[in-house]
């Protein structure tokens, strides 16, 4: 596996607008077959750097600011006060002119009374939203790192959480549904007071309009920032073939369950985050399952990410934190790690973002750890799962809409891909127990560490 399979950010990430009535709803699923069978790439998904459209002129930071409410430019409504006084003034009737003057020193009194409130209120606003940038990891000791090896389990992760995965779970599917059960269910027995919400939308595909619904969970969904993990729990859509079905089990079958297994083994000091008198109050984590990463047919900016690209529009209209003016949902995500195409035997994971280069280097030396540490099975240093090769070309997945409007990104993507990857093959028995179970770790190590608890 050689083949370079990323391309440039592309173009359009426009959410079809899902007013419309689902007439093509109904149809079945054995109309579908396109993308020819499997074992397929879909085509166009994965070219070559520089192969990919580029960003339109004007640049991500134009376009952000375009969509994302609450990014006011110094040209913005604030700023537009001293001009329409200085309209005001310039009226042509000399005899209200005294009055206006009187007015204008009445007003300007009381704007500077109004100012230290005003300016102490935004520097609150922008003190919670930078603070991601300045956000520090609190390190954990050996004997922390020792008890978190200990009280996460591989073969617990196996059968609670990965097996009832591994099934087709095309959007729309039964199995789509029975994954969604799954994943809420496993999520609310735990003590941690995870709030759940699904995101349930309809959106046009090659094959009419389908319904679509993301899970997200939420652990103090009224704390300003949130660390997010995120996934997709959809399965590519394949005709069976030879009576074989694709599972998916490194797309993404495992990274959901590694979430869940996440939430289990941490469960306790989750729990703690419940405390929201303490200093912690400001910062929680946040769990998202996405439906519909994969293309129907043909990968294109409509035939991909539904879920993200839905979710990502929703939470920029979504005020955060509540009754807060100016902020939505999108500022309160400090970073969102995606895990992605996990599974698979000798794993490298490059990075891809400046931004987050000192979230990568953590996962680094947290691998680092562990291993001298004697708490990773199956695991050389020559072999390391994160690596210092420069910064990898982006991949199309689940971030790309959130990147585009401003969230900090750490995408946890094995590059190359799983030799499996999109084939009847990325299934149980293609999977490495002990590379998932280090993984589980390193991530559960770099959660607690994020997290202060
Ligand atoms: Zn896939």
């Amino acid at each position: 596996m050689t083949q370079d399979r990323s391309r440039n950010v592309k173009e359009d990430d426009e959410v079809f607008v899902s007013t419309v009535p689902p007439s093509g709803a109904a149809e079945t699923c054995e109309r579908r077959g396109g993308g020819g069978g499997c074992g397929l790439c879909p085509a166009g998904r994965w070219r070559r750097g520089g192969g990919g459209r580029s960003p339109p002129k004007g640049g991500e930071g134009s376009r952000r600011q375009a969509r994302v409410p609450g990014l006011v430019t110094a040209a913005g409504p604030g700023n537009r006060r001293p001009q329409d006084l200085a309209e005001m003034a310039g009226g042509g009737d000399r005899r209200v002119v005294g009055t206006v003057h009187l007015l204008l020193l009445l007003l300007l009194r009381l704007l500077l009374a109004a100012a230290p409130a005003a300016a102490a209120q935004s520097q609150d606003r922008d003190s919670w939203m930078e603070a991601k940038n300045y956000h520090q990891p609190a390190i954990l000791n050996s004997s922390s790192l020792r008890q978190i090896a200990e009280g996460t389990s591989i073969s617990d992760m196996w059968q609670h959480d990965l097996r009832p995965l591994l099934i087709e779970r095309y959007p729309g599917s039964p199995g789509s549904y029975a994954a969604r059960q799954h994943i809420m269910q496993r999520l609310q027995k735990l003590q941690a007071d995870w709030i759940l919400e699904v995101d349930t939308f309809l959106s046009r595909t090659p094959y009419g309009y389908r319904s679509f619904s993301n899970i997200i969970s939420t652990l103090n969904p009224t704390a300003k920032r949130h660390l997010v993990l995120a996934c997709h729990y959809d399965s590519k859509y394949f005709p069976r073939w030879d009576n074989r079905v694709f599972v998916g089990a490194t797309d993404s079958a495992v990274p959901c369950a590694m979430l869940l297994e996440l939430a289990r083994a941490l469960d306790k000091q989750l729990l703690s985050l419940k405390d929201v008198s303490g200093s912690k109050s400001d910062l929680s984590l946040k769990l998202i399952f996405f439906d519909g990463e994969e293309a129907f047919l043909h990968w294109s900016p409509q035939d991909s990410l539904y879920g993200s690209r839905h979710l990502a529009t929703k939470m920029a209209s979504t005020t955060h934190p509540p009754g807060a003016r100016g902020t939505n949902q999108l500022h309160g995500m400090d970073l969102m790690v995606l895990l992605d195409l996990i599974g698979a035997r000798n794993p490298t994971f490059p990075n891809f973002f400046p931004n987050s280069a000192r979230w990568f280097d953590r996962l680094q030396k947290i691998e680092q750890e562990l291993h001298e540490l004697g708490l990773l099975k199956d695991h050389s240093l020559e072999r390391r799962y994160f690596q210092n090769f420069g910064y990898g070309n982006i991949i199309q997945d689940d971030h790309i809409p959130f990147l585009r409007k401003g969230v900090p990104i750490l995408h946890l993507i094995t590059s190359p891909f799983p030799e499996v990857w999109h084939t009847m093959d990325d299934n149980e028995e293609n999977l490495d127990e002990s590379t998932i179970d280090n993984l589980n770790k390193i991530i559960q190590v770099f959660v607690l560490e994020y997290l202060h608890l």
